[in-house]
């Protein structure tokens, strides 16, 4: 398993990790942010382990963030 972390309230909205990983990244319609599909909030943090062969799409949208608020660790 691996774990993802976002920070939420510091994404710009910018549509970058829905485009590279949709089956776990999804844009909110009430505030234009990114939700972390079934992730749980801790104080700001949204947190979720998910299978490892996630890994790579979801690197790939921590990469593609401009704001570095989406952390995977293994
Ligand atoms: S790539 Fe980062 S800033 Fe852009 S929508 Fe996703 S979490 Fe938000």
């Amino acid at each position: 398993m691996i774990t993802i972390t976002y920070r939420r309230n510091k994404c710009i909205g910018c549509n970058y990790c829905t485009e590279i990983a949709p089956q776990r990244w999804q844009m909110s319609k009430k505030d234009g942010k990114s939700n972390l599909i079934g992730s749980k909030d801790k104080k700001g943090f949204w947190t979720i382990k998910v299978p490892n062969d996630e890994l790579d799409m979801n690197e790939r949208a921590a990469a593609s963030c401009p704001v570095k608020v989406i952390e995977v660790r293994v």
